[in-house]
């Protein structure tokens, strides 16, 4: 394909991707597809000739778009929305242009710059501790793995990177019982063991119980572990339930443990002074790890990670064989000494265009509609008979289950929503997904796409109780 093929490629694609981005609602949010399907039409050999872009891209509208699931669809409110915005798109487009590979401020001086730039901005946007910096990662799952070898390395005075672990290096690592699956892949990967990650129980409102956490502290010591580091959350993947960061954070001080603050979903509310209220001392914490690929409109990948002592992160990932070395490597940040991978995207372009393109205001009046949708979906499930809100609503994720009047047996009662849950996914109109709490199977619903109105919302959320009323018979 040479520019000028390359020229007019590129105008019908980005009419495609409009079109695409102005018309979500036509498609089915989750195909009807079965394992398999997509891969039979796929030719189990790679063409010897090569073929032209209009069949290539005629096949990617027949093949693949009829088995995506539309994440961006105004019925998706499954998981936490993935969510991206035209001007996170275009930045896609120019950083997929460039093609650079930033792993050091050699390779490309403008992307280690502006990465620097937009992680302060952030920072301040957040509210985060100004003496913070910070480093864009791939995903949430590498920046808590980050986080525990940074813990790992500063307890251990970087002693397992050198000599590997000994039999008096049995540390342990504490989340809450409703901390995310990361964690436990985490702790596995840093060589902690899964056996040495301590789950402490939970209130009745989701958030990690600190008298117990403190309990477990003391008793490890006495049985000679060393409390390496608490991950605690800010917005639990089941029910956006907030562990208290400032207790947990004094903890952590008085035994030396490092305190990680899980806000990878959440986390983009804190750009709201009423929910920085809420939480006067998040910022009492070693490091935080933010997903403005998630809630923040900005395009999967792009994991902001937050870290109070920077020495002890680079301590831990540095390597410097000859061919890497550059003459500033002493006054720059090379970013390849900040996480796993060398090379690295240039990630930070999509969040300076989409930071400017909504401005601080923009992004706030956003999230406030999207937790002002949680809280009229939870309002209807409060009015409505036949429905049960199963946890407090603090944002715009609303945990529920349908609860006819004369079903009390929790199996029969989770049977039937699991049933309606199906039923529900499989009309293509809207798309849910569930999760337990206190063993009990629960339905949840998001509402938090670039693009969600109360529209939208009122559409979906009124589809949803037709369909299953019906099938309820309620
Ligand atoms: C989504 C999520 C994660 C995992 O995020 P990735 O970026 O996909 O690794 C971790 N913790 C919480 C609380 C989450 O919501």
């Amino acid at each position: 394909m040479n520019t000028e093929e390359f020229r007019e490629n590129a105008h019908e694609l980005v009419d495609w991707m409009a079109d695409y981005l102005g018309n979500l609602e036509k498609y089915p949010v989750k195909p009807e597809v079965k394992p398999g399907d997509i891969k039979a039409r796929l030719p189990v050999a790679a063409p010897v000739e090569g073929e032209d872009f209009n069949t290539i891209f005629s096949d990617f509208k027949d093949i693949i778009i009829p088995g995506m699931t539309h994440w961006q669809h105004p019925g998706f409110f499954a998981y936490f929305p993935a969510n991206n915005s035209e001007p996170s798109i275009l930045a896609e487009m120019l950083t997929a242009s460039m093609g650079a590979q930033c792993m050091l401020w050699l390779t490309s001086p403008a992307a280690e710059e502006l990465e620097e730039r937009m992680m302060e901005w952030l920072r301040d946007i957040l509210g985060l501790p100004k003496e913070f910096v910070g480093v864009i990662q791939d995903s949430s799952s590498s920046a808590t793995l980050v986080a525990l070898l940074s813990a790992r390395e500063k307890r251990s005075d970087f002693a397992i990177n050198r000599r590997g672990f000994t039999p008096v290096d049995r540390y342990r690592v504490y989340t809450s019982t409703q901390g995310h699956s990361s964690v436990d892949k985490d702790v596995k990967i840093a060589g902690i063991g899964i056996e040495n990650l301590v789950k402490i129980g939970v209130n009745n409102n989701f958030a990690m119980r600190t008298e117990l956490l403190e309990e477990a502290i003391i008793q490890d010591i006495a049985a000679g572990f060393t409390p390496l580091a608490v991950v605690s959350t800010f917005g639990t993947t089941s029910s956006t339930a907030i562990d208290p960061s400032g207790e947990i954070g004094r903890i952590c001080e008085k035994y030396g443990c490092w305190h990680h603050v899980d806000a990878s979903y959440a986390g983009t509310a804190l750009m709201l002074p009423e929910i920085r209220e809420l939480m006067p001392e998040i910022g009492r914490c070693d490091s935080f790890v933010v997903n403005p690929h998630k809630w923040m409109f900005t395009n999967f990948d792009c994991s902001a990670y937050f870290i109070r002592d920077k020495q002890s992160l680079i301590n831990t990932f540095s390597i410097l064989p000859e061919y890497l070395k550059t003459p500033e490597d002493k006054i720059v940040n090379n970013y390849r000494d900040w996480g796993v991978p060398l090379g690295r995207r240039f990630r930070a372009l999509k969040l300076w265009f989409v930071i400017r393109t909504y401005g601080i205001s923009g992004l706030q009046q956003k999230i406030r509609d999207h937790i002002a949708f949680g809280q009229w979906v939870k309002q209807q499930i409060v009015d409505t008979p036949g429905l049960e809100l199963m946890a407090p609503t603090l944002f715009n994720l609303v945990c529920f289950r349908f609860h006819p009047q004369d079903i009390e047996d929790e199996a029969e009662l989770g049977r039937l929503n699991e049933t309606v849950l199906n039923k529900l996914n499989h009309s293509g109109k809207v798309f849910l997904t569930q999760t337990k709490l206190n063993e009990k199977y629960v339905i949840r619903f998001v509402a938090g796409q670039t693009h969600t109105t109360f529209e939208t919302v009122k559409k979906g959320w009124a589809f949803l109780v037709k369909e299953a009323y019906a099938y309820l018979n309620l």
